[in-house]
């Protein structure tokens, strides 16, 4: 089965090594969960390779900002990011993802639009969308918008879990529901029209629950959040509402259903060895409340810990064949693996 995956953060972890743009890593290979030899192994066609600036060193770790109750835990939101940092970090991933296409001969190209995604579908290169993780390297009068999109950026999440100009990232807290703080600023609702101008996607993953419905009354494209899962079942501010979840689909969007432990398994203390059928409960449950037209995957590789039984990008099978025996069909399960994704963007781009 081909898979076309939500999100990843390979970009992010190499570029933090001390050489920020080694190719090879992703290319050749790489100790962490992904790498382009096991995903085209694993029938990965494609997917979001994320743009993500981590915290500076000045924030407290995630250990420092966590606070422990008897039910579960709250993590402190980190401060907003400089605009030279987060621009400054955005540039040198971007300059990695373009150092792996020319480094790959052929067989891994950054994609722009719909004829370039079906040439790489059907001649079997590995197809990258440039998502950008958060605005913060764009300024708040969306100056240098036009400047990512020649860039190459095709989506965008208005926040991470911070706050920024645009918006209000929702923390992790669990247990909790999304609706965390005020909704988006007008610089944000700027940025919303203007992406829905360029056709770039807009991604709610992160966002507070004010803010999604800021943008689902805004935006004329489909509504999307690449890597979460569903709030009836682990109920984490980061996971989304039934309410959410209709919204998505009467827009004909999608969500990217997460493989970390954190957000499908939950709990105080939630385990590495979680099974790897928490992943797939959350997309049945999703699939039964909206349709297996708008859900798929949004693996967060190497972003995050995932179950041990998946390991890494190599667990794609896997997944597919559970979505098999949990009742799904062919035709129902390569909507979920690729098909959803790929329609997505075609009404999202529509160039
Ligand atoms: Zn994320």
């Amino acid at each position: 089965m081909k898979i076309f995956d939500g999100h990843n953060d390979i970009l992010n972890k190499i570029t933090k090594t001390e050489n920020p743009l080694d190719s090879k890593a992703f290319l050749v290979s790489d100790p962490g969960h992904l790498d382009f030899p096991r995903a085209l192994h694993a029938g990965v066609i494609g997917g979001f390779f994320s743009v993500y600036t981590s915290n500076p060193p000045s924030v407290p770790s995630v250990k420092d900002r966590m606070v422990l109750s008897d039910e579960g835990y709250r993590i402190k939101l980190a401060p907003a990011l400089e605009y030279e940092y987060a621009h400054r970090s955005a540039l040198k991933m971007i300059d990695l993802l373009f150092k792996i296409q020319e480094d790959s001969l052929g067989q891994f190209r950054v994609v722009t639009g719909l004829e370039e995604l079906d040439h790489c579908i059907q001649n079997n290169i590995m197809a990258a969308v440039l998502h950008l993780e958060g605005a913060e390297p764009i300024q708040p009068n969306l100056e240098n918008l036009p400047y990512f999109y020649e860039k190459g950026m095709r989506s965008l999440g208005i926040t991470w879990s911070r706050p920024n100009k645009f918006g209000h990232g929702v923390p992790f807290i669990y247990p909790s529901g999304p609706d965390t703080g005020p909704g988006l600023t007008d610089a944000g609702k700027n940025l919303v029209q203007a992406c829905n101008k360029l056709g770039v996607m807009i991604d709610l993953a992160h966002l507070n629950e004010k803010g999604f419905w800021d943008v689902a009354d805004l935006s004329d494209a489909p509504l999307v959040s690449t890597h979460t899962a569903a709030c009836a079942l682990i109920p984490k501010a980061r996971n989304l509402t039934d309410e959410q979840l209709k919204a998505v689909a009467e827009s004909d969007g999608v969500v990217g259903v997460i493989f970390s432990v954190n957000d499908v398994d939950g709990g105080k203390r939630p385990k590495e060895d979680a099974p790897i059928s928490k992943i797939i409960d959350h997309i049945k449950y999703i699939a039964d409340l909206i349709g297996p037209d708008h859900v798929a995957f949004g693996s967060d590789f190497d972003g995050t810990k995932i179950p041990s039984g998946l390991g890494d990008v190599r667990g794609f099978p896997k997944l597919v064949g559970l979505l098999d025996k949990t009742g799904f069909t062919t035709e129902e399960a390569e909507k979920i693996c690729n098909q959803n994704w790929i329609r997505v963007l075609s009404d999202t781009w529509r160039t």
